[in-house]
C-alpha cells in the first residue's frame, strides 16, 4: 500500500476547500456527476476512433445511496484510472498550478471562482464527506485501485479486485451534511444539475404495471408489477439537434419539459453558433400581459449541458430576462461567481449576439408575416419596448418592427405613424404632437374632445409607456407626447391660428373671480381659454410635465422626493361656450351652476370621489326631483 501526502505544498488546502471555496455545497454533486459523465464520453470516443475494440457493455452512470452506511457513491463505467494516473491527477491536485493556486489565493476575497480555474472538483466532495474513497479501474490493462482520503492531507492508494472498467466514487458522508443521504435531496440536485447531461443517469428504481397479455378468468387482462432503472436525465435536449429535424410540436413537448405549469410560448428562436465561440440554446417568447409581473430567472444558463444557473440578472442584458429557455456554451466558466461572470468577456460576448439574434428574429417575424406580428403585439410590445430602452443597439436594429397602436387599435410602426399624423399634427415649431391617452376609459370625454379636431390618440396603457415615450423623445428631440388632458389641451397642437374669445378682459376678470371664490380651492388655478364654442365648457387639465413628475415618483424610480408637489390641477373654463356667458350675468343660482360645472369636469377626469361623489349625486336628484 502507498501512502503519501497530497502534494498541496501547503497543510492548509482542506480548511479552506470546506469552508471557503464554496459557499453553495450543493455542487459537489454536479462535479461529481460531470467528472463521470467526461470519463464516459472519453470511453465513448476512444471506442469511435477504433482506439478501443470490443463491445463496451452499458455505459450508464449510478447514484446510489446508502442510508446504513452513510453512503453516497456514483459509479461510472467510464475509462477509470491506473494508480498512476491517480497520483498525477488526484494527488498531485492542480499539479502544475498549485503554487501560483496559493499564492493567488492570499489576495482574492472572491474565493468560488478559484476553483474553476485549477480543476479542484473532484476535491469538492470533501464539503460533504469526512472520508472519500476512489475505487477505479482503466480501461487500460491495469490492475484496479483504491484510494481514499479522511480529509487530511494524507491518501492511501491500494490495489483492488474490482472487475468491471469504471470508477466508484464513495462518499462517507459527515454529520453535518446527512441531508445528502435524503433521497427527495439528491433527487432534486440531480434534477436541477444534471437534467439535460448527454450520459444516462440512474437514480433508483421505478415500478410501472405492465400488461403480460393472458386475460383472467373474466377477460380481464393481467397486469404485472415491473421495475426498471429510472434515469433522471433527457440525454439528447432539443437544443442540441438540429434546428431541421424538430417540429414546432418538438420545441413545444421540449418548453413543457423546462417549465410543466406554463401557457405554451408564442414563439422560439434556435441559437446555433460556431464561431467565434461556440453557442447553443433556444430562447422562447413567452405570453406577456401589460400588467403582469414579469416571471425572470427563467433561462438556464448551461455549459456543456451541465447546469451553472439559472439566476441570469446581470448576466444577460434585463430584457431579455423576460424570454424563457436554454443557453448553453461551453465558454460559460462552470464554477465561478456570479461577480466573475458579470465580467467575463465570453459571457459578455454571448448576451451580445444573443440580444442581435434576438432582433433580427423579432425584424423577420415583422417583414415575414406582419398580420401574425400585429396579432402578437400586446405581448412582444412590453418586450421589444423594455429591448429599446435598455439597449441602444437594440433600439438601432428594433426599431422598424416597433408598433405604436392607437385608441381604434390601428398598429403602425414609428415612421409609419409620422407619416399619418405629420400633416395636422405638426406644431408652430416643427414639432410632432403624438396625443395619446393611458386610460381609454377614464379619458373618454378628452379623447372625444381630441378626435373631433380629427386628431389621432395613441393607446400608451403600459407601465412601460411613460418610460418608453421619454425615451422617444430623447431619441428624438422633434417629437413630443402629450396626453389627451394635458394643460395644453386647447393647443394640444399649437398653431398660428388663435379663436378670439367673445368676453372681453373685464367680464373675463369677473368670471375667473367668481369661479375661483366658488371652488376656493389654492390647488386649482382657474383659466380662462377662448376654444370652440362646440368644446366642453369646463375642463380640467393638468400639466403634462407635472404629472410625469409625479408618475415617476410614484413608481419609486429613484427620483428625489419633491415634498407634497402642488395638485397642478387647472379648470379651464371656455369663454366662448354659452354657459360662460349665462354664469357671467348671474341668476341667483350661479354658485350652484359653478359647483356642478366643476363636479362635472372632476367627473370627466374619474376625480370626483367620495363624499363629493355623493353630494353631487343628491344635487342632481333633486334637480330632477
Ligand atoms: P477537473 O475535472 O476540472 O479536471 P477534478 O478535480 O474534478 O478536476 O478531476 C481531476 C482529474 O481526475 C480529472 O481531470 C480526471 O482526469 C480525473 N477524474 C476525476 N473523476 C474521474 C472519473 N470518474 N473517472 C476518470 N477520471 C476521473
Amino acid at each position: 500500500m502507498q501512502k503519501g501526502s497530497i502534494n498541496v505544498q501547503t497543510e492548509n488546502i482542506f480548511p479552506i476547500i470546506k469552508k471557503f471555496l464554496y459557499s453553495d455545497h450543493d455542487i459537489f454533486l454536479r462535479e461529481l456527476v460531470s467528472n463521470a459523465v467526461d470519463a464516459t464520453q472519453k470511453l465513448l470516443l476512444l471506442s469511435k476512433k477504433g482506439e478501443l475494440k470490443g463491445d463496451l457493455g452499458s455505459t450508464q452512470i449510478e447514484v446510489s445511496l446508502d442510508s446504513k452506511a452513510k453512503t453516497l457513491t456514483i459509479s461510472d463505467k467510464g475509462i477509470g484510472m491506473t494508480a498512476e494516473e491517480i497520483d498525477n491527477y488526484i494527488n498531485q491536485i492542480a499539479f502544475s498550478s498549485a503554487e501560483e493556486f496559493i499564492e493567488k489565493f492570499k489576495g482574492m476575497d472572491d474565493k468560488a471562482q478559484i476553483i474553476g480555474h485549477f480543476g479542484l472538483g473532484f476535491y469538492s466532495a470533501f464539503m460533504v464527506a469526512d472520508n472519500v474513497e476512489i475505487v477505479t479501474k482503466s480501461y487500460k490493462d491495469a490492475p484496479a485501485s483504491k484510494w481514499s482520503c479522511d480529509g487530511s492531507p494524507n491518501y492511501e492508494l491500494e490495489e483492488s479486485d474490482k472487475k468491471d472498467r469504471g470508477t466508484d466514487i464513495i462518499l462517507h458522508i459527515n454529520e453535518e451534511s446527512i441531508e445528502f443521504l435524503e433521497e427527495a435531496k439528491i433527487r432534486s440536485l440531480l434534477n436541477k444539475y444534471c437534467k439535460f447531461l448527454p450520459i444516462p443517469i440512474k437514480f433508483g428504481e421505478e415500478s410501472a404495471e405492465v400488461a403480460t397479455g393472458e386475460k383472467d378468468k373474466d377477460g380481464k387482462e393481467i397486469m404485472e408489477t415491473q421495475t426498471k432503472d429510472a434515469i433522471i436525465n433527457n440525454t439528447s435536449p432539443a437544443w442540441i439537434k438540429s434546428p431541421s429535424n424538430l417540429s414546432d410540436e418538438d420545441y413545444l413537448n421540449f418548453y413543457r419539459e423546462l417549465y410543466p405549469m406554463s401557457e405554451d410560448p408564442m414563439f422560439w428562436i434556435h441559437l446555433n453558433v460556431d464561431f467565434p465561440f461556440k453557442l447553443t440554446g433556444i430562447l422562447y417568447f413567452p405570453k406577456l400581459k401589460k400588467t403582469y409581473e414579469v416571471q425572470k430567472n427563467k433561462i438556464g444558463l448551461y455549459s456543456n449541458q451541465v447546469f451553472v444557473t439559472d439566476n441570469v440578472e446581470n448576466i444577460v442584458p434585463e430584457f431579455l430576462t423576460m424570454l424563457h429557455g436554454v443557453i448553453d456554451s461551453p465558454d460559460i466558466p462552470l464554477n465561478v461567481s456570479r461577480s466573475y461572470l458579470q465580467s467575463d468577456s465570453n459571457v459578455k460576448k454571448i448576451t451580445g449576439h444573443v440580444s442581435k439574434k434576438v432582433s433580427d428574429k423579432l425584424v423577420d417575424l415583422f417583414k415575414k408575416d406582419r398580420q401574425s406580428f400585429e396579432e402578437k403585439w400586446e405581448s412582444l410590445g412590453v418586450f421589444v419596448k423594455y429591448g429599446m430602452l435598455s439597449d441602444e443597439k437594440f433600439f438601432d436594429r428594433t426599431k422598424g418592427a416597433c408598433l405604436l397602436e392607437n385608441t381604434t387599435n390601428e398598429l403602425k410602426t414609428i415612421e409609419e405613424y409620422t407619416e399619418k399624423i405629420k400633416a395636422l399634427q405638426t406644431d408652430k415649431d416643427g414639432k410632432l404632437v403624438h396625443v395619446y391617452t393611458n386610460d381609454v376609459e377614464g379619458q373618454d370625454a378628452y379623447i372625444s374632445s381630441a378626435k373631433a379636431k380629427s386628431y389621432d390618440v395613441l393607446k400608451m396603457d403600459a407601465l412601460i409607456d411613460n418610460h418608453f415615450m421619454q425615451h422617444l423623445e430623447m431619441k428624438n428631440p422633434d417629437s413630443v407626447f402629450k396626453r389627451v388632458d394635458s394643460d395644453t389641451m386647447d393647443k394640444l397642437i399649437e398653431k398660428d391660428e388663435k379663436l378670439e374669445s367673445v368676453l372681453n378682459e373685464k367680464e373675463e376678470e369677473k368670471l375667473k373671480k367668481v369661479f375661483e371664490d366658488t371652488i376656493g380651492d389654492t390647488n386649482v388655478s382657474v383659466e380662462l381659454k377662448a376654444l370652440s364654442p362646440d368644446d366642453m365648457p369646463v375642463l380640467i387639465t393638468q400639466s403634462e410635465w407635472l404629472r410625469r413628475m409625479k408618475e415617476m415618483q410614484q413608481l419609486g424610480s429613484g427620483m428625489p422626493f419633491m415634498g407634497d408637489m402642488p395638485g397642478g390641477l387647472n379648470l379651464v373654463v371656455n369663454t366662448n361656450h354659452k354657459i360662460a356667458g349665462k354664469i357671467l350675468k348671474g341668476g341667483k343660482k350661479k354658485k350652484e351652476e359653478i359647483q356642478h360645472l366643476y363636479d362635472l369636469a372632476l367627473l370627466g377626469q374619474g376625480m370626483l370621489k367620495g363624499k363629493k361623489l355623493t353630494d353631487f349625486i343628491q344635487r342632481s336628484v333633486k334637480e330632477l326631483a
